[in-house]
């Protein structure tokens, strides 16, 4: 039982290939929808090209996320307990966050794996 759907919006630096007409884009309509059955939290894409539903697979989205987010983390826990200047700090935790939307758009378009809607949302 589908809960809640929000309307597409478009996202930039998001990566879609199309798996019906091998569309690639930075920019597709998403929107996200929520459920009681599994999968209870999907992303649902339409391709501007041939107008199909699809969803990304949520491990593939969140699990590698999870990951780097976590390593980075500890990475600025270290820096933040190793002493350094105040300066420094922000200027490691700029450099960090960089790092993190650079790695994300990167994970999106090696990982992002997008499975036909009517396929697990029956
Ligand atoms: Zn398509």
């Amino acid at each position: 039982m589908q809960l809640r759907s929000t309307d597409f919006k478009t996202v930039k630096y998001h990566w879609f290939e199309c798996p019906q007409c091998r569309h690639r884009s930075w920019t597709v309509a998403m929107r996200s929808q929520y459920s009681t059955v599994k999968p209870h939290f999907l992303l649902v894409c339409r391709c501007e090209r041939c107008g199909q539903l699809f969803a990304l697979s949520n491990w593939r989205y969140f699990l590698p996320r999870v990951v780097v987010s976590v390593i980075l983390f500890l990475v600025l826990y270290k820096v933040v307990i190793s002493g350094l200047s105040l300066p420094l700090i922000l200027f490691v935790g700029l450099a960090a966050a960089a790092v993190t939307v650079v790695l994300d758009r990167l994970m999106g378009r090696w990982l992002n794996r997008y499975v036909a809607f009517n396929d697990i949302n029956p």
